[in-house]
């Protein structure tokens, strides 16, 4: 497995913003992540795993260490009987696709949710009332000092878990069997209104802040009159106030900069800290 040096992080995230990897690489199996792991701890250099890029900004002075995306084996996708074993670099949505077509049923709420298997456990990704957690029975994970874990009861709670520092090496869904069909035609509805939400295709990261208890935090933000505000080429969505859309060239520091006013308008008006549900690498 090759350990590249000064690599573009922005190509792999959604929003499309962000500096150079000191050091990257794509270790398809336990044995190359292993290694990766040793280059990393001889270097002394901290790690960060990537999934699919859909919840992170990166500074634009880029990450100073070693980036890691799961990819090869890691992707694969397993059925023994109602249980889906994914592995933490697939596809979310290759899951879901391969749930519908073995007639699995559990996961179609999360359809249209970007990035991997991996990004979504750790973060207990979420719509439609459903998570990823509901579900989701073993986690094999490995510790960013080698060691491989098998955890049965791993704690989840609104977009965040107890597995935030481990390496997500595979997951195991224990599904209900069901009819196709009707689950493709869930599929195809929940991406329908999705798309009237949210501002899909566009350049985003997904939801900046999480949401406070029974609150929206989009609609904390509306109430701002903040919609369409801009900084640089950072703008606050028109569609989904909770989104902050990269126009073209924007810089993480645009992005860190509405964050802040963001944060400080909806305090001065609703005495609510908002916190972030986007990861700052
Ligand atoms: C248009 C759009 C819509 C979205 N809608 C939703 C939504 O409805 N609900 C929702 O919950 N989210 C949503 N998101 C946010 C995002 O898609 C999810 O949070 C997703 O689960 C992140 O997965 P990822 O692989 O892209 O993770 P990344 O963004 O790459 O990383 C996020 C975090 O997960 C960690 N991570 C990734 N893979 C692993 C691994 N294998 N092991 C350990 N840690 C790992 C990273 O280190 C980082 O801390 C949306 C995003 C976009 C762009």
């Amino acid at each position: 497995m090759e350990i590249k040096e000064n690599i573009l992080l922005s190509i792999f995230t959604s929003i499309k913003i962000g500096g150079r990897a000191r050091y990257f690489c794509e270790p398809g199996d336990i044995g190359e992540l292993r290694e990766a792991l040793v280059f990393a701890r001889t270097k002394k250099l901290p790690i960060f795993i990537l999934g699919g890029g859909t919840n992170i900004i990166v500074k634009d002075s880029g990450y100073a260490g070693l980036v890691i995306k799961l990819s090869g084996g890691f992707r694969n996708i397993e059925r023994r009987e109602n249980i889906l074993s994914a592995g933490g670099g697939a596809l979310l949505s290759s899951l879901i696709q391969t749930a519908i077509s073995f007639g699995l049923s559990g996961l179609e709420n999360l359809s249209g949710i970007p990035g991997t298997v991996g990004g979504a456990i750790v973060g207990n990704a979420g719509a439609f009332s459903s998570q990823i957690s509901d579900h989701l029975t073993v986690v094999n994970i490995l510790t960013k000092d080698g060691e491989e874990q098998v955890i049965k009861e791993p704690k989840f709670l609104y977009r965040n878990s107890n597995l935030r520092d481990k390496i997500i090496l595979q997951g195991d869904f224990f599904l209900k069997p069901n009819v196709s069909w009707r689950m493709e035609e869930q599929r195809k509805q929940i991406l329908e209104k999705r798309s009237l939400s949210q501002p899909i295709g566009k350049k985003t990261a997904g939801c900046i802040f999480k949401n406070p208890a029974g609150i929206s935090a989009g609609e904390l933000i509306e109430k701002t009159g903040l919609s369409g505000f801009r900084v640089g080429d950072a703008r606050i969505s028109e569609k989904h106030k909770n989104f902050i859309e990269n126009m073209g060239n924007a810089r993480a520091v645009d992005v860190f900069q509405l964050i802040n006013i963001i944060r400080e308008k909806v305090y001065a008006l609703h005495k609510i800290n908002l916190t972030e549900e986007v990861i700052i690498v």
